[in-house]
């Protein structure tokens, strides 16, 4: 063979190697078990929660890719022994939401009003033909009680914060919060501004949600944490909203803005990781502070 053959075969199995690391890092879901019938599945996305009632099962989020959910959907199987009867998307972001095509058309959906909304208009390219049919086939605006089998669930959209659509799932016999997004674990939060997300209405959301009846958290990302966790984030939020008020007060530059000395509470923060870490950290959620103190975003939906 020649030189150049060699370089090609080399590459070649380069790629397959990579191809192949790629489908195990999709693929592989670690599973914590928070209760006898309550589980979580952490994997590259937003954190699922598996319920398992004596009427099927309850799956929260679906992650990034179709590939995912067929995982997750064959996960929640084997744990609970019992198909998904209902899928619940706390927000319309695409690590939350492309999971749901690998359920079998007919399951039921739910998600908010804006959350449906969102997914049709901002990401309408994904929800066509059979993706469709697992778009959500049921929604409400603020607050509804859900009787699964032998389980209640609240589901409440506290208000606006991550976006302006989402919503959490209080698991009344666990005792357990699924936060979405509305929750990062020690890692910094996208502040989706063009779907109504907001950091001074976060707060207020966050304030709504540690007056449910809680002990464990599942957070939209991060390991599952407790009351305390989802405090630190709120004091994190509440310093941000500060600072979004002396921009607003001082017409503080974007420059002054990211080298502000208020912001305290993101100590031991991180940039989440999807195979590579992404643009997310202490400069991005300032920036983000700055451009709704200043009006420097547009609105899409
Ligand atoms: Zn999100």
């Amino acid at each position: 063979m020649k030189k150049w053959q060699y370089r090609l075969l080399a590459l070649i199995a380069l790629l397959i190697t990579l191809c192949i690391f790629v489908f195990v890092q999709v693929r592989t879901l670690e599973v914590e078990q928070l209760s006898d019938d309550l589980f979580v599945l952490r994997g590259l996305g937003g954190n699922t929660a598996v319920l398992r009632t004596s009427a099927g099962t309850v799956v929260v989020d679906t992650m990034t890719l179709p590939l995912q959910g067929r995982r997750i959907r064959e996960l929640a199987i084997e744990l609970t022994g019992a198909d998904v009867v209902l899928l619940i998307n706390t927000h319309y972001h695409l690590d939350h939401t492309h999971g749901n095509p690998a359920f079998e058309a007919g399951t039921r959906v739910l998600s908010t009003e804006r959350t449906l909304s969102h997914l049709e208009t901002l990401d309408a390219d994904f929800w066509t033909g059979e993706a469709a049919r697992l778009l959500p086939t049921e929604t409400f605006s603020d607050r509804m009680t859900l009787q699964v089998g032998d389980k209640t669930m609240q589901l409440i959209h506290p208000g606006a914060g991550h976006t302006d659509g989402d919503l959490v799932v209080l698991f009344r016999d666990e005792k357990v919060l699924h936060t979405g997004d509305l929750m990062f674990n020690r890692l910094y939060p996208s502040v989706d501004l063009e779907a109504g997300g907001s950091v001074p209405q976060w707060v207020l959301s966050l304030e709504i949600m540690l007056q449910l009846d809680f002990d464990r958290v599942i957070p939209g990302h991060g390991a599952t944490t407790d009351r305390a966790g989802l405090k630190q984030f709120l004091t994190f939020m509440t310093q941000l909203a500060d600072i979004g008020r002396e921009v607003a007060n001082r017409e503080m530059s974007l420059e002054d803005t990211l080298t502000t000395t208020r912001l305290t509470a993101d100590e031991g923060y991180q940039a989440i990781h999807m195979i590579i870490p992404l643009p997310l950290d202490r400069e991005f959620v300032l920036t983000r502070v700055w451009e709704e103190a200043t009006g420097n975003f547009q609105r899409l939906n």
